[in-house]
């Protein structure tokens, strides 16, 4: 999803992307505010007679300063989290504001609160700045500047009030899992965050649906699903957190050597009853990995005639044996691939496949037991 973009500059070293969806999203956004100009006119306390701009052009600038306003809000967030020595690898601006993409999530409760709390700050600080100390100083100017300022101010103190809800992922809901991660676990802090998260998406989809409110329909659906995913990357963060890939490779790797054919490696695989084997080449190095499912859709004549080297898929994905399994399990669903190679200064030393990953969770409850003893 976060692949479809673009990067447009950067900052602190971050680099700020656009999302595909910005580019409906700006034309809407510009479309939306040119057709309730009268009404943010009178809410500003301006006659929407003097304005003189054509609706869809304020429309437009606006649409483009809230998204530099949410761009901003991000950055506010990332900067903390870099002071924390945590690495950005990019700001991503989509549909409902921004992403943040980080290496890694803060552990501890306190920096987590500061990151959270950084964006909407930013955004009240802003708003603030905009509605109380410019405006006044702007009576004088023309009604189109007037009304763009009033508006800014106001959508950047929703937006801080908005991202504050304690609706789990959003800001707010970080906060509160801080708060509540101070005097429990991570993990169990997180499963309460969330369960609050979900629970205030419900009702703001029950809420919307009531009402008619189509934009908080998709808000709440948005936010339930993100406190589905914060909950289970959580879980896997606990259950994974204890061990190393050393801890659950199989250390015995059987490999096949690429010049063997195809007939002969689908004996092997039903004589040992595996499903895929790292493949070496004659002088024993390592050359790529052959799985069934590389070789399911050959044909009975060609079985014999195929070498495993004309098939194999050449992509290895190589972990080390000291790496933490929970970074090794990101690998595995970032690339896809059911088996990471787990090499040691350039020698092939074990396997881990997602069946060994999924041991930890035995071993975890094994190891809770005994130390709960
Ligand atoms: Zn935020």
């Amino acid at each position: 999803m976060l692949k479809s973009s673009l990067t447009i500059m950067k900052v602190a070293g971050i680099p700020i992307r656009i999302h595909v969806s910005f580019l409906i999203i700006l034309p809407f956004f510009s479309w939306v505010i040119a057709t309730n100009i009268g009404q943010i006119a009178r809410m500003a306390a301006i006659d929407p007679g003097n304005v003189a701009l054509n609706p869809l052009i304020i429309g437009f600038i606006l649409a483009v300063m809230l998204f530099i306003s949410v761009t901003f809000h991000e950055i506010s967030h990332s900067l903390v989290a870099q002071k924390k020595g945590i690495k950005i690898n990019s700001i991503t601006l989509m549909l409902l504001g921004g992403v943040a993409q980080m290496d890694d999530d803060l552990q501890n409760p306190k920096d987590e609160a500061l990151m959270a709390a950084a964006g909407p700050l930013f955004s009240l600080i802003f708003g603030g700045l905009l509605l109380f100390i410019i405006r006044p100083m702007i009576t004088g100017f023309n009604a189109d500047i007037r009304l763009m300022v009033y508006y800014l101010g106001y959508i950047n103190i929703f937006l801080a009030i908005f991202n504050l809800l304690p609706a789990f992922p959003s800001d707010g809901g970080r906060i509160l899992r801080s708060l509540i991660a101070l005097k429990t676990s991570h993990y169990k802090a997180t499963k309460i965050a969330t369960a609050i998260g979900k629970a205030f998406a419900l009702l703001m989809g029950f809420y919307g649906f009531l009402y008619g409110q189509i934009i908080l329909m998709l808000i709440a659906f948005f936010i339930y699903i993100g406190a589905s995913q914060e909950k289970e990357t959580s879980l896997m963060r606990d259950v994974f957190g204890p061990f190393k890939v050393k801890d659950l490779m199989t250390e015995k790797v059987i490999t096949v050597r690429e010049d063997i054919t195809i007939s002969e490696l689908l004996d092997k695989m039903l004589k040992e009853k595996h499903s895929g084997y790292p493949v070496v080449d004659s002088e024993g190095n390592l050359s790529g990995c052959v799985t069934l499912e590389d070789i399911k859709d050959i044909s009975e004549q060609s079985q014999e005639l195929k070498s495993v080297e004309e098939v194999m898929a050449c992509n290895i994905i190589s972990v080390h044996p000291e790496e933490d399994l929970f970074e090794a399990f990101k690998k595995m669903s970032r690339s896809e691939i059911g088996r990471l190679m787990v090499i040691e200064d350039g020698e092939l030393i074990g396997i881990l496949t997602r069946s060994d990953i999924m041991k930890a969770h035995q071993l975890k409850i094994v190891k809770d037991k005994k130390e709960n003893k």
